[in-house]
């Protein structure tokens, strides 16, 4: 949601089971092996090497048992995974969703790693989750189930140890009860630099709620620019209207593109002369949901959600889950750029057709690592106790990405290999130097 909002409340009726996930078989961290796989053969890495990087360092896995409003006690699951820590502290978010797995975490904590050294940010990678459909808790349940979570999983975090922010359907309340909970396990000392994308009144920073679209929009301007594509009138399809989406939208309509189509997990929409993301917003903020949108705003319902992905747009920004661009699809895909604003949305054999096509694609550890980088920014500044101005944030991002994007096309170029395995590359080595710096303890 691009307003903070409060977190969700009774709602009895799931709103994520409504949509079948392209799923199955595949496997989120497999793909993840397979993308540094081939990075580390074009860079002729050591086995030494691979073994040092590949394997998460540390995989928590923990029961929650949560008193429900009606007196009963349910208990969830809960992961926490470190991935590399080489470059300075775990961060990554915490994802509610009932699919939440460790594979899944696992896979999101690898893309942290690589996802914080692409674009130069001091930091290792981490990624939690709740297996739960937050839709069906009260907010008192959920504001007890976050606090059990980070009070279970204590140790781990910190400062300098491991900073959670949101992911899917987490938000900046929980962050405030995760800082909460941290704090008053520390004498009631103030530490909001353990978690970042908190409310802006407990030490969030001006342009996180945007970061993650805004990071995506620099890149968008660097691979128009490299393509030769005009950006005014250029037709985007958004899949996903949470936070990442919904800003996406907004952001991308303010440069003049046309957001033909946009979904959520309730359906997905389309209008050929473009939807007003702010409509779209307004119906959110209202209903929860894009459900029903059509009757509100003279748009077209797509009887089979997943058409959006394929739609004859110049943009598709895949803003939701993983694995949502496969083989089964891809070669239906007409975009010219995807811009992957969600994590792992196109698997390895996806890519490997989207190359063959030619579709620019811009990979999700460098096109959604803007919210990392403010989340980042957000850290620095809680430790400082000194804010900055919205402007400044945002200076900071297009520096930190458009370094980043210059860089992973560089090496692109330079190897010849698509934009995927160049970003890796970038990262590898990063982390790989830090990694034989420090050397092995003990
Ligand atoms: P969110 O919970 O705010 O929104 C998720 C959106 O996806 C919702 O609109 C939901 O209805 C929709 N959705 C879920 N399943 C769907 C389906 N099958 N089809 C269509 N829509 C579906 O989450 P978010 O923070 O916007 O995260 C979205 C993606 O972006 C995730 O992959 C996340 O890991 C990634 N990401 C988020 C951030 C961030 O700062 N929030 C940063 C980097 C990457």
């Amino acid at each position: 949601m691009p307003k903070y909002q409060p977190a969700r409340s009774g709602r009895k009726e799931s709103k994520f089971r409504s949509q079948p996930f392209i799923r199955g078989p595949l496997s989120a961290f497999d793909n993840a092996l397979t993308q540094f796989d081939r990075a580390a053969k074009t860079m002729k890495l050591t086995k030494n090497q691979i073994a040092f990087i590949r394997e998460p360092r540390r995989t928590t896995e923990v029961k929650l048992p949560v008193r429900m409003d009606d007196g009963s006690i349910r208990v969830f699951k809960g992961y926490r995974v470190q991935h590399n820590i080489a470059r300075g502290p775990a961060k990554g978010g915490v994802r509610f969703h009932p699919d939440v797995n460790l594979d899944e975490v696992k896979a999101l904590a690898f893309w942290m790693t690589f996802k914080c050294a692409v674009i130069g940010i001091p930091m290792g990678g981490g990624k939690g989750g709740i297996v739960v459909d937050p839709a069906e808790l009260s907010t008192g349940e959920l504001e007890r189930l976050s606090r059990r979570f980070f009070a279970e999983m204590i140790d781990l975090f910190g400062p300098d140890r491991d900073v959670p922010a949101p992911d899917v359907n987490t938000n900046p309340q929980i962050m405030a009860w995760f800082m909460d909970t941290y704090s008053m396990h520390n004498r009631g000392d103030y530490l909001p630099a353990v978690v970042t994308g908190k409310p802006l009144e407990l030490g969030g920073s001006a342009g996180r709620a945007s970061a993650t679209a805004q990071g995506m929009v620099f890149c968008v301007f660097q691979a128009a620019d490299h393509l030769g594509l005009e950006l005014h009138g250029a037709k985007v399809a958004i899949q996903g209207f949470g936070n990442a989406g919904s800003f996406a939208a907004k952001l991308l309509r303010e440069q003049g593109c046309i957001i033909q189509a946009i979904s959520d997990v309730d359906g997905a929409f389309f209008a050929k002369e473009g939807i007003d993301p702010e409509h779209a917003i307004a119906h959110i903020q209202k209903n929860r949901t894009l459900k029903g949108f059509e009757k509100v705003a003279s748009v077209e319902r797509l009887k089979d959600p997943l058409k959006l992905l394929e739609l004859p747009v110049d943009i598709l920004i895949p803003a939701a889950l993983e694995n949502q661009i496969t083989r089964k699809n891809a070669n239906r895909i007409k975009a010219k750029v995807v811009a992957e604003c969600a994590n792992g949305p196109c698997t390895p054999e996806a890519d490997d057709i989207l190359e063959k096509k030619k579709t620019f694609i811009i990979p999700d550890i460098l096109c959604n690592a803007g919210g990392v980088g403010v989340s980042y920014l957000e850290w620095v500044q809680n430790r400082m106790g000194y804010y900055w101005s919205n402007e400044r944030v945002l200076e900071d991002l297009k520096t930190m990405m458009d370094r980043a994007f210059a860089d992973v096309l560089r090496t692109s170029l330079q190897y010849k290999v698509p934009m995927r395995t160049a970003a890796f590359i970038v990262a590898i080595e990063k982390v790989v130097r830090a990694s034989e710096l420090r050397g092995l303890y003990a």
